[in-house]
C-alpha cells in the first residue's frame, strides 16, 4: 500500500498578515476590530524585533547598565554603596522572563481580537495564495494554504553583515541579547543607533569598549551639536572611539580575537559586534510568484497607500525601509487597516515630525529639523543652552552637561526642530514633539510657564538667541 501525500488544509480570509511584529500586530488587530476575517503568521517570535531583539530588551539593558553611575553618584548624597557587583546571568534570565510574558501578551491580544494565528513561515504560491511551512510539518500533518483578498507583508528587517575577512566571528544585536557572559572587551562596529546604545550599555557594566565608525562623528542625520555632545560624553565614559575608520579583518586567537583596522592598528578583544544597519527581511517569501518589486537593499516598493506593485498586497514597517522605527510601523499598520476596512477616514499621523531617541547614558532625542537641514530652507534662529543638572551638583559629576537646542524659522518664528541631550531627554522630548507637530512658535514656548526645578523648564526660558544661521541651500554637516 502506498501512502498518498496529504491534501492541504485550506483557509480563506479577508486579510492575511505576514509577520507579527509591531506593525503587523496593530494592522491585524484593527482590521479584526472593524469586522474583517483576519489571520496572521509568525515564523520566529510573537512581537517581532522590538519585543524580542530590539527596543524592549535594549531598554532593560540600558537601565541595568545605568545603575553603576547611580551607585557612584549616591556617595555625594550620603549613601555608602560599596562592594557592588553585577550578575549578567541573572539579568539575561530576568529579561528572558519578561519577553516570554510579552510573547503571550501579544498572542492573547490577537486571539481576543478574533485573529487566527499561524506559527510558521509564509510563502507566496501566487499573488493571493500562501503556503505555511510545508517543510517543517511532521509527515502526518497536512500543509496549510491560505487565500486572502488582501495581504500585508510586515516581516521587518534583519542585521546586515558587511563582507570582510573574519566577519563570521562577529556577533550582531540578535546574539548580543543572549551572550552567556559579559565580555571584558568589545569592539563595536557602526556609529548608528545600535552601535551608540550598546557602547553605552557595555561601558556602563565596565566592559572596555572600542567603537569604530566610518564618519567623523557618530549618529549621522542627527543635529551636529548633539553629535558633538555625544562624542564628548562617550570619551568621558571611557569609550575609545575610532572615527573615519573601517574594519579590515578579524582573526581568531586562543582567548579572543584580533581586529585589524584600515589604518593598520590592531585591537585585541573578546567580542566583535557588528552594528552596521539592517536590511528588509524578504528571504523565502516567494515574491517571485507575485508582481511585487523591490529596490536597493531589498526594500519592498510601495505607493502612498502602502500598496506594492501587486494589487491587493501591501507592505508596512521596516520591510519598506523608510522611517525604520516601531511607532512608525504601528501607525502604518493602523492607517492601512482603517483604509481597507473602516467606514470613516483613517486616523492621521504626522510622519514629518517623527521624534527619535537614542538611549545612550545619558540619552538624546530629537524632533523636526537639524540646524543644517533648517538652513537649507531659510534663515534660522538657534536657541541653545548647556548646563549641569541640579542633582549633579551633589554627585560632583559636572560633565556631561545637558544640552537643549531649539531651531526656529527666522521669518515665521515657528519652532521647527528641538534637540535634547541629557537625563530623560526622550521623556521630555515626546511632549515637545506635540508642539513642533502643531507648528507652535517660539512665542508660544515663551508664554508657557516652566516647571521648577527641572531641566525641561529651559525649553520655555530660552530668552537669548544664540545665533542666527543664514540660508545655506547646499549646507552639509560640518566636521569637528
Ligand atoms: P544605523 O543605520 O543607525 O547605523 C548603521 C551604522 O553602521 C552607521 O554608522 C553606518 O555608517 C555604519 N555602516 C553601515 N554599513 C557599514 C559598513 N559596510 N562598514 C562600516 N560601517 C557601516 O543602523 P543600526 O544597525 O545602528 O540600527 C538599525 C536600525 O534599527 C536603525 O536605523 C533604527 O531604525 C533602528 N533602531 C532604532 C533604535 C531607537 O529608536 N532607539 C535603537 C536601535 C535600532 P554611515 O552612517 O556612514 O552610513
Amino acid at each position: 500500500m502506498s501512502l498518498s501525500a496529504p491534501s492541504p488544509q485550506h483557509y480563506d480570509f479577508d486579510l492575511f498578515v505576514i509577520g507579527a511584529g509591531s506593525g503587523g500586530v496593530r494592522c491585524a488587530r484593527i482590521a479584526a476590530s472593524l469586522g474583517a476575517r483576519v489571520a496572521i503568521a509568525e515564523s520566529r517570535h510573537w512581537g517581532g524585533t522590538c519585543v524580542n531583539l530590539g527596543c524592549v530588551p535594549k531598554k532593560l539593558f540600558v537601565r541595568a547598565s545605568a545603575f553603576a553611575e547611580i551607585f557612584e553618584d549616591s556617595h555625594g548624597f550620603g549613601w555608602s554603596a560599596t562592594n557592588i557587583t553585577h550578575d549578567w546571568i541573572s539579568l539575561i534570565a530576568a529579561k528572558n522572563r519578561e519577553i516570554t510574558r510579552l510573547n503571550s501578551v501579544y498572542t492573547s491580544l490577537l486571539e481576543k481580537a478574533g485573529v487566527t494565528l499561524f506559527t510558521g513561515h509564509a510563502r507566496f504560491l501566487n499573488p493571493h495564495t500562501l503556503q505555511i511551512d510545508p517543510s517543517e510539518l511532521a509527515p502526518h500533518e497536512t500543509p496549510r494554504t491560505i487565500t486572502a483578498e488582501r495581504i500585508v507583508i510586515a516581516t521587518g528587517s534583519t542585521p546586515v553583515r558587511p563582507h570582510f575577512v573574519g566577519a563570521e566571528f562577529a556577533i550582531t544585536s540578535d546574539e548580543a541579547f543572549y551572550l552567556p557572559e559579559r565580555p571584558q572587551r568589545v569592539v563595536l562596529v557602526g556609529g548608528g543607533y545600535i552601535g551608540v546604545e550598546f557602547a553605552g550599555i557595555f561601558s556602563g557594566f565596565g566592559t572596555q569598549v572600542d567603537l569604530i565608525y566610518r564618519r567623523d562623528l557618530p549618529l549621522a542625520g542627527f543635529d551636529e551639536d548633539l553629535r558633538h555632545a555625544l562624542t564628548k560624553a562617550m570619551t568621558l565614559r571611557g569609550i575609545i572611539q575610532h572615527p573615519s575608520t573601517h574594519i579590515h579583518q578579524i582573526t581568531r586567537e586562543h582567548s579572543g580575537y584580533i581586529v585589524t583596522l584600515d589604518n593598520g592598528q590592531s585591537l585585541r578583544t573578546d567580542c566583535v559586534f557588528l552594528a552596521t544597519g539592517r536590511r528588509p527581511k524578504i528571504d523565502e517569501l516567494g515574491l517571485e510568484n507575485t508582481a511585487i518589486t523591490t529596490a536597493g537593499n531589498g526594500r519592498i516598493i510601495v505607493d502612498e497607500h502602502n500598496q506594492t506593485a501587486q494589487k491587493g498586497v501591501y507592505a508596512i514597517g521596516d520591510v519598506t525601509d523608510r522611517i525604520n522605527l516601531t511607532p512608525v510601523a504601528i501607525a502604518e499598520g493602523h492607517i492601512l487597516a482603517e483604509t481597507l476596512f473602516g467606514t470613516a477616514p483613517p486616523r492621521q499621523w504626522s510622519f514629518d515630525t517623527t521624534p527619535k531617541a537614542v538611549f545612550f547614558t545619558p540619552p538624546l532625542a530629537s524632533v523636526g529639523l537639524t540646524e543644517t537641514e533648517a538652513t537649507q530652507k531659510g534663515d534660522v534662529d538657534i536657541y541653545m543652552t548647556q548646563f549641569t543638572p541640579l542633582h549633579h551638583t551633589l554627585s560632583g559629576r559636572k560633565e556631561p552637561k545637558t544640552l537643549i537646542k531649539l531651531v526656529v524659522a527666522h521669518d515665521s518664528q515657528k519652532v521647527i526642530g528641538a534637540h535634547i541631550f541629557g537625563d530623560d531627554a526622550p521623556e521630555i522630548l515626546q511632549s515637545v514633539a506635540i508642539a513642533v507637530t502643531a507648528g507652535l512658535t517660539k512665542a508660544d514656548f515663551d508664554r508657557t510657564i516652566g516647571i521648577h526645578p527641572t531641566s525641561a523648564e529651559e525649553l520655555v526660558t530660552l530668552r537669548t538667541c544664540t545665533r542666527t544661521t543664514p540660508y545655506t541651500p547646499n549646507a552639509t554637516p560640518t566636521t569637528p
